[in-house]
């Protein structure tokens, strides 16, 4: 997987002012099961949480499956366009603009400080009915190995970061900034109820090679698999709108259908 802007400036400057928060009050739920040496603890596959009403205001989130998963609610033709690293105040209005255009849904990973920056704009994603996903705080490609302390600051403080600004709606996926999972994040992730997202066909809309490049990697690799990754901030994305512009038409030509990653 690329782990691609190790250097960029703006990821930084948002890292001091949020770290080490809220690492007690999530860990100690974790661990009460473990209190009861005593107890049954075993499986029980027909008694499900009673709480797994999805987006309920307020409910804790039911816990998800904690393997990255990449696959399509909409099956073997289905394909899911994922955007990173915004919101961005130039480019996720031009990008919801194509997206509206085509009639697509998408996955929007949001950086907590970006999301906290424009609330506006994390509204506007959920009210055209795509989907949230916590794309991590300080975007820290090497948070994989950081501590264990770090990794849960990084999802939960973003996740926070995005409910606040969404008004309620929650992220149901966390991606790690470059692919940098740990079995640990995943479990964070998982048992807040945001499932661990991957990609299969990395456009390298981020390097800017060129609008037809971008296409034309589009093209070559969806047959790799159903996720597909984009970005709608981190630097000029002119391309990325017209390269959307293209290859969403053609996608669909090709008989894709646009879904979201499967969270359970
Ligand atoms: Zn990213």
């Amino acid at each position: 997987m690329v782990r691609h802007g190790g250097g960029r400036g703006w990821r930084g400057r948002v890292l001091a002012a949020t770290l080490g928060v809220a690492v007690l009050a999530t860990t100690a739920s974790v661990w009460t099961a473990q209190a009861h040496p005593g107890r049954q603890v075993h499986a029980e596959p027909t008694a499900r949480p009673s709480s797994t009403a999805a987006g309920a205001p307020g409910a804790a989130p039911a816990a998800v499956p904690r393997s990255i998963v990449h696959a399509s609610d909409r099956g073997a033709r289905g394909v899911n366009i994922t955007i990173d690293d915004g919101p961005d105040p130039v480019w996720t209005p031009q990008v919801l603009q194509v997206l509206r255009d085509n009639g697509v849904k998408a996955t929007f990973c949001m950086v907590g400080p970006q999301a906290q920056a424009h609330p506006d704009l994390v509204k506007a994603v959920v009210a055209d009915g795509h989907r949230l996903c916590d794309h991590s705080v300080a975007h820290d490609t090497g948070m994989d190995h950081k501590a264990e302390s770090y990794q849960r600051q990084q999802i939960l403080d973003a996740e926070q970061m995005i409910i606040e600004a969404s008004g309620g709606v929650r992220p149901v996926y966390y991606r790690a900034p470059g692919g940098a999972f740990t079995p640990y994040s995943r479990e964070v992730a998982a048992s807040h109820g945001m499932r661990p997202l991957g990609w299969n066909v990395d456009s390298k809309d981020f390097e800017r090679p060129g609008t037809a490049a971008i296409v034309a990697t589009v093209k070559q690799e969806v047959a790799n698999g159903p996720t597909i990754l984009f970005h709608d901030a981190g630097g000029d994305r002119s391309q990325t709108v017209e390269a959307l512009r293209q290859v969403l038409p053609w996608l669909k030509q090709q008989g894709y259908t646009f879904g979201f990653p499967v969270v359970r």
